[in-house]
């Protein structure tokens, strides 16, 4: 059993404060991704549940234990790293066993140890190899390799994929997780990359300036984003966002845009009807569009310009312009649009978002 417990944690360097009182509950053997663009936090966060970087207010706790004051050595952590940090000079072999060795672990259970991490991660024929010898990705999974052997507690990654090219990112991503499958580690992962949290996590925490955004399963940030900045970094091609106004007619709320008028279902209704009369922030997916097929009054939409067209083979993305919102539609690729086509998009009402304007937390 393996639980972290974050709880009101900061960080301040000097003047920055680059974490602000996370609190954040990681379940035994859950894959809990830190997501978040560029010095958001998530990194240092990670520092400190490793013992790396001094925690300046709030605690740590594993299994119960506030390990705050220790040392990482005595953590029973293993933490792989985005640069490998292998030993030049070291055979592989050398490299996975360097950590028991430094713990006094008998010869044998190295061997039996090194024996088991370099089969579950196919590199058995590599092990008398110097890193230099290595592919990036052979390297990736020396330094995996390396934590393996140390049956640790709690696993933590720091941007571990993000020296690989896109190819063998994808194709490590699925090893990482066939081997959380298989150990069953409780890990925590750092990610600048959304879709690498997406598809690695069980949840997600989304961080931005040092304070936690949002935690919940995949689907869950991008079915019911917290805020407006959850809402466009979760999902790809991102929200499109529109300034609208809503307005309340014959005891109806309506959604009204530049050129279109919107009635919200009725899941929505009752939230927004507190906003009518106001400005909120209106937020469509990408694939909540497509192209109106002709005449059929019953498409809500907007009609649109199209300014570039985006083949990507199994969808189309259309950048159009709709009124003074320029906006991206992933549609099917045989839409036969062209730059400079008018066409009518139509939106599925069941999904859009709505912000307020000044909070942007969800409405
Ligand atoms: P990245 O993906 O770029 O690594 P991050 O989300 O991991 O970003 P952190 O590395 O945790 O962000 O940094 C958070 C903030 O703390 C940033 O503003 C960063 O400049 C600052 N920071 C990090 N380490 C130090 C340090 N040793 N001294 C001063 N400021 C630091």
């Amino acid at each position: 059993m393996a639980q972290v417990v974050i709880r009101d944690l900061n960080k301040k360097f000097d003047e920055v404060h680059a974490v602000k009182n996370v609190n954040l509950h990681i379940k035994d053997k859950e894959f809990m991704v830190f997501v978040g663009p560029s010095g958001c936090g998530k990194t240092t966060t990670l520092r400190m549940v490793a013992g790396l970087e001094s925690i300046t207010s709030g605690e740590v706790l594993i299994n119960d234990t506030v390990v705050n004051e220790l040392p990482p050595m005595d953590r029973d952590i293993a933490m792989v790293f985005q640069n490998y940090a292998l030993y030049p000079h070291m055979s592989v072999y050398d490299n996975m066993a360097f950590g028991l060795k430094m713990r006094k672990f008998e010869r044998a259970e190295i061997a039996k140890r090194v024996q088991e991490a370099a089969d579950i991660l196919d590199i058995g024929q590599l092990l008398k190899r110097k890193p230099r010898q290595l592919s990036g990705g052979q390297r990736q999974r020396v330094a995996l390799g390396r934590a393996i052997v140390r049956h640790p507690q709690v696993f933590l990654f720091d941007e571990p994929l993000s020296n690989l090219d896109a190819k063998l990112r994808v194709q490590m991503r699925v090893e990482l997780k066939k081997l959380h499958n298989r150990l069953g580690t409780t890990a925590i992962y750092v990610t600048h990359d959304q879709v690498e949290a997406m598809t690695l996590g069980d949840r997600v925490v989304v961080m931005k300036d040092g304070v936690v955004q949002q935690v919940g399963a995949p689907l869950e940030l991008y079915n019911q984003p917290a805020n407006r900045f959850v809402a466009g970094f979760i999902g790809s091609p991102a929200m499109n966002f529109a300034t609208v106004s809503l307005a309340e007619h014959d005891g109806a709320v309506w959604v009204e845009g530049p050129d279109f008028r919107i009635r919200p279902p009725q899941s929505s209704a009752g939230r927004l009807r507190g906003h009518a009369g106001r400005q909120v922030v209106l937020g469509i997916r990408p694939e909540d569009l497509r192209v109106a097929n002709g005449s059929d009054p019953a498409d809500l939409g907007f009609d649109a310009v199209v300014e570039v067209t985006e083949q990507l083979g199994s969808e189309i993305l259309l950048d159009v312009k709709a009124g003074p919102a320029s906006m991206v539609a992933s549609v099917e690729p045989t839409v036969p649009a062209k730059v400079g086509d008018r066409l009518r998009l139509a939106l599925n009402p069941d999904r859009l978002h709505f912000f307020d304007t000044q909070t942007e937390a969800a409405i």
